[in-house]
């Protein structure tokens, strides 16, 4: 792309929207972020590739890691946006079609989708004296004042190399391609890896293969869905004026007592304590693991013919393989060096300013240990009252651009996180909210407050009913 302005020619005409914010990416997070920078009266557009808004949750987005069964591990109390609350027909842990419904009604009612151009990818973006060329894959080439990336991280599959796959005769896919539980009806299968998804997948193997198994590398604390009869994060948050080391023993202990001893299902003993690690909120595979259903198995070895044998030296006949080896983040239209990558993360002020481009920022770069959309709502608040500083030239943002490139908070809350990739950019939410909070105070910028976007409304909520969810099984 030629950067070039004035160049009128037609396919080289570039459209000026030097006043106006580019959000890349209609998912949860470019939503939120639109409604804050409308709140504000700042002018911006939303480019999607897909064909309506919702991100991963729209399972027939090309790409989208969505499977049929999955549901919501954050409860809907902690997890909706503000003045947006999931309605009251829903489930404490709804499915992947109500939150799709959920966003496609938020984004309804706050008016969002005039602004966003659909079936358009972006392909690349570039910075030039401190303006941005952003190029559509309609060829499309556009100067922005300002980037949002919001593209999500769950688009580019981390697939393993496992020795000996070239000679195995059964099938494997990465979980992104995993849909429906038919596919293993009439099989042996073997799921890798016990994240969220890993878990859910292998309970739906249970319930549908000849015999399933899990190989688990390390031990996990599973936390199950409801403790005495409230959602595990409704549970939890009525504790956190407690310190974590305190939670942590607490939790440690009771969880102990309401799940029991997990080595005697096959599975490791966790190397780590609770909460050191993205919590695995599941209770249907312990229930599987104790029917049988699905079998531990430790790490792979190498896969042998028709076979899988195992470090233990065991070994299982299996037809197929999934592999729930999680994600490598990436933010593809854009060169290498306007983010800094360290342990395949990038390194961002808060997860969300660039440290050394301007006008550069990003939404939902970032894992947490409970329900993420509070936090984007707040962070997308955050992002748009720093431009609107920038814009009115008021002085806190002189002093929020010296934050952005010199603060380095810890945001982990006295956690010792796993000295993982994933964990590199995993903040603990209590303690990203109370700095968040204090920064945003100094700068003399407002949080969000109930209400504040009633006013923005374009219609109520009432079609937000489980009758009229998009389907899974058919297209839109
Ligand atoms: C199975 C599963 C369960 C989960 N459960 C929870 C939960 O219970 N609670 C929770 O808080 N989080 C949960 N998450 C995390 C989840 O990732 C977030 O909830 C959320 O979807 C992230 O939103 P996002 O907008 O950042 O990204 P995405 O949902 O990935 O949306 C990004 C959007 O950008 C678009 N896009 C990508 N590249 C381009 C491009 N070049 N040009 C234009 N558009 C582009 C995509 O099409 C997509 O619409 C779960 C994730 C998974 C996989």
């Amino acid at each position: 792309m030629d950067p070039v302005k004035n160049n009128q020619s037609d396919s080289n005409r570039i459209i000026d929207k030097s006043d106006t914010i580019c959000i890349v990416g209609a998912g949860p997070a470019g939503l939120v972020m639109a409604r804050s920078l409308l709140l504000k009266g700042i002018p911006f557009q939303v480019f999607e590739k897909h064909n309506d808004v919702g991100g991963i949750w729209d399972i027939h987005n090309p790409g989208s890691p969505m499977y049929e069964s999955a549901h919501f591990i954050s409860s809907k109390y902690l997890s909706s946006y503000f003045d947006f609350p999931m309605p009251d027909d829903y489930p404490d842990y709804p499915s992947n079609r109500q939150i799709l419904k959920y966003h496609r009604e938020f984004a309804k009612t706050f008016g969002l989708y005039p602004s966003i151009q659909f079936n358009t990818s972006i392909n690349e973006i570039k910075e030039q004296d401190g303006l941005w060329f952003v190029e559509t894959s309609s060829k499309e080439k556009y100067i922005f004042g300002g980037i949002v990336c919001a593209s999500g991280i769950t688009w580019s599959p981390n697939q393993p190399n496992l020795e000996g796959e070239n000679s195995f005769t059964g099938q494997i896919l990465h979980s992104v391609n995993y849909k429906s539980p038919d596919i293993f009806r009439g099989k042996r299968a073997l799921i890798v890896g016990a994240g969220n998804s890993g878990c859910d997948i292998a309970c739906d193997a249970g319930a549908n293969a000849n015999q399933a198994f899990i190989s688990v590398r390390r031990g996990y604390h599973f936390i199950p869905k409801h403790i005495f009869g409230q959602p595990a994060d409704v549970f939890g948050d009525g504790a956190h004026w407690i310190p974590n080391w305190i939670s942590q023993l607490v939790f440690g202990k009771l969880l102990k007592l309401i799940v029991g001893d997990l080595t005697k299902l096959g599975l490791p003993a966790p190397d780590h304590k609770i909460f050191e690690t993205h919590p695995i909120i599941n209770d249907q595979l312990i229930h599987n693991l104790r029917h049988g259903d699905v079998i531990a198995k430790p790490d792979i070895q190498k896969l042998e013919g028709d076979s899988v044998v195992f470090k233990d030296g065991s070994k299982e006949k299996i037809d197929i393989i999934i592999l729930a080896t999680g994600y490598n983040w990436s933010i593809p239209y854009m060169d290498q060096k306007y983010f800094e990558w360290k342990h395949g993360r990038p390194d961002l002020y808060l997860t969300l300013f660039n440290r050394n481009f301007e006008n550069l920022y990003a939404l939902g770069y970032m894992e947490t240990d409970g329900g993420a959309y509070k936090m984007f709502d707040e962070m997308a608040n955050l992002i748009a009252s720093y431009i609107e500083s920038k814009r009115k030239s008021d002085p806190s943002a002189i002093r929020f651009s010296k934050y952005i490139k010199s603060d380095t908070p810890p945001l982990n809350g006295n956690i010792h996180y796993l000295n993982t990739g994933r964990h590199s950019v995993y903040v603990n939410q209590v303690a990203y909210k109370n700095y968040r909070a204090k920064i945003q105070k100094k700068m003399g910028w407002k949080e969000l407050s109930p209400g504040q976007f009633h006013f923005l409304k374009k219609s109520n909520q009432s079609s937000l009913k489980s009758e009229t969810l998009p389907s899974t099984g058919e297209s839109k």
